[in-house]
């Protein structure tokens, strides 16, 4: 209501708040907010110096979006295969990219569902081999490995702030960095590539955050350690009911060194996913499969040949698995509702 009563709706002094306190909550030295997540990937990526031809290693298992960021500044996603347990990117399929590909000059991960990747060894590959670290975090806002909150690991780690994230502005997005020339690249092309009035030196774009978003980003930030506490603890009913019935799978956290912050619980459903999902939807129950096809083997990126590699335990996880709710406004007798509904399903099945 203070900006709108301002009569100072547009990009202004609530973006330059929201960015500082954003930045800080996760542990980076600058922020800059943009229109969407999917405009903070671009941008990360044209500052990063991605340009036509490049190759950037990412996983084939995320929302479009991340590759797509890629495709944006003429570059080529090359796809890894994920592990098995956590959905995430794998460290030594991403080695034997590094050794076979030539031209790669980054590593975009995605800390999918709310849980980190193996960021510290992924880290350590990309200093090895002398490529850039990206992180796409739009599912991990306040996630963290080792205390330390992802978006914090690599030259960049970019922020959604979509309604179905942890916390939201509406639409809007956050470049993180610790290398100022990055900031300073990001909000030139954030703002026509302006640095000056009506100054215009490199291809920008307008993909700013205005006060209003920010001033409801401001309030959920506020509000994202209590979101976050409330996801835990809904996964860890879900954990404790879910865990031992047959043909159902509940996500695995590798060691107690990562904070999962379950913007999605992402159960394996190893027999009749198709089933399990009728069921849910006739008690009510919402429930979404995420994802159901890779990457590249959508028609974007068949027609374009994009897809030459092989993920076949990307493969087997498109087909098993499916999100169920785990958001903050569930209530004791919802969860109730859903052990029960998914145990009942799993003994009908065993
Ligand atoms: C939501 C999402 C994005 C895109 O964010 P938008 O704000 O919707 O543009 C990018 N990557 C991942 C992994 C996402 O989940």
């Amino acid at each position: 209501m203070e900006v709108l009563d301002s009569g100072i709706i547009a990009s202004g002094k609530k973006v330059k708040e929201f960015e500082e306190k954003f930045a800080q909550y996760v542990g980076s030295r600058y922020g800059t907010a943009v229109s969407s997540g999917t405009t903070a990937l671009h941008l990360a990526l044209l500052a990063c110096g991605i340009g036509p031809g490049d190759k950037v290693i990412t996983t084939p298992f995320s929302f479009i979006a991340t590759a797509n960021s890629v495709l944006y500044c003429g570059g080529e996603p090359v796809f890894c295969d994920i592990e098995e347990d956590t959905f995430n990117i794998k460290t030594e399929s991403i080695r034997a990219l590094l050794e076979k590909e030539k031209g790669v000059k980054a590593i975009l991960v995605v800390h999918l569902f709310g849980l980190c990747c193996a960021i510290e060894e992924i880290a350590a590959l990309a200093r090895e081999y002398n490529v850039l670290l990206i992180e796409d975090c739009a599912q991990a806002h306040g996630a963290a490995y080792k205390g330390k909150r992802a978006g914090s690991f690599g030259k960049a780690g970019i922020f959604s702030f979509y309604p179905t994230k942890n916390m939201t502005t509406s639409e809007g997005g956050i470049v993180l960095t610790d290398d100022e020339k990055v900031c300073e690249k990001v909000s030139l092309l954030r703002n026509h590539g302006m640095p000056g009035e009506y100054e215009h030196t490199v291809l920008g774009y307008n993909f700013r955050m205005t006060d209003v978003a920010a001033a409801i980003g401001l309030g959920q930030l506020e509000k994202l350690d209590d979101f976050i506490a409330s996801r835990r603890s809904n996964a860890c009913f879900l954990d404790e009911h879910l865990g031992k019935l047959p043909g159902i799978k509940i996500p695995h956290i590798p060691s107690s060194d990562y904070y999962h912050v379950y913007n999605q619980y992402t159960i394996r459903a190893l027999h009749d996913r198709e089933g399990l999902m009728r069921t849910l939807k006739e008690n009510g129950i919402g429930n979404k499969i995420f994802y159901p096809a890779l990457i590249p083997h959508q028609p974007l990126y068949k027609e374009r040949g994009i897809d030459k590699g092989e993920y076949p335990v990307a493969a087997k996880t498109a087909k098993e698995v499916l999100s169920i709710p785990v958001h903050p406004a569930l209530k004791e007798e919802d969860l109730k509702r859903i052990v029960e509904t998914i145990g009942e399903y799993s003994k009908l099945k065993a």
